[in-house]
């Protein structure tokens, strides 16, 4: 077995282990492999091992690999800032979006998707850090912008995505990610039916997990340590 592989069995064995710590199920957890960064042979060899969900951040570089691995039967999400100019792409070439905050973004994936293409499925970023993050819809907004993103007819709306200031400490880990938990209950308190909670990366998966994640998004816990960009 490469390094590689073994590292994506320690991270299914931490997603066990936490489900199982929170009296969860361990299959309502999805591993989603953060591969930014990474090429395309790097992530054919994870595909191998079995994993076949990956998310990406840069929509130049993850468009080449997508085109190289075309072969395999992989599930690409786009969990990076969106500009407007990369919208046509991202809606073409994905099977869902995590980080849609501002209704201009959707309104444009919701044109721009393919009509011989199932929806395009989408979680909207909420900031659950407050000042230290400018990323995000706020959560006083969210309601308002949920309402419309759920009524574009080529999106579907699954949850929410979050990604925290970073904390060691594990109670401090928990907060950001029950506060998008409420945000999810407050939602489908309303009439939504959202069943995706995107939260969790190598080094608070077992907070998020513990707080309700049903996707964590794992790069650096698999593939190995990234270059500062
Ligand atoms: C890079 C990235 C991750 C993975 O982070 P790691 O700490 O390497 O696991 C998860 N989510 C998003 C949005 C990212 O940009």
């Amino acid at each position: 077995m490469s390094q590689i592989q073994h590292r994506l069995q320690i991270v299914q064995q931490r997603i066990h282990q936490a489900a199982d710590a929170a009296g969860r199920d361990p299959a309502s957890i999805r591993l989603l492999a953060v591969s930014k960064q990474h090429s395309a042979e790097v992530i054919r060899r994870v595909a191998e091992a079995g994993q076949y969900a990956f998310g990406e951040s840069y929509q130049q570089e993850a468009s080449a690999k997508i085109a190289q691995l075309s072969a395999f039967p992989l599930e690409w999400h786009f969990i990076g800032p969106i500009q407007s100019n990369k919208t046509a792409g991202i809606a073409g070439e994905y099977a869902w979006v995590h980080s849609v905050d501002r209704l201009k973004i959707a309104q444009r994936l919701n044109a721009q998707r393919p009509a011989e293409l199932p929806r395009l499925h989408i979680c909207l970023q909420v900031n659950t850090s407050g000042e230290a993050s400018k990323s995000g819809v706020e959560p006083a907004a969210l309601m308002e912008l949920a309402t419309r993103i759920a009524e574009l007819p080529r999106l579907q709306l699954r949850g929410l995505m979050t990604i925290p200031a970073r904390q060691s400490d594990p109670a401090q880990q928990r907060r950001p990610f029950a506060l998008l938990r409420q945000c999810r209950d407050q939602l489908n308190d309303a009439g939504m039916h959202l069943d995706t909670l995107s939260m969790g990366m190598s080094d608070d998966l077992e907070a998020a997990i513990m707080e309700g994640a049903t996707i964590v998004r794992i790069g650096t816990a698999i593939f190995g340590p990234r270059s500062a960009r």
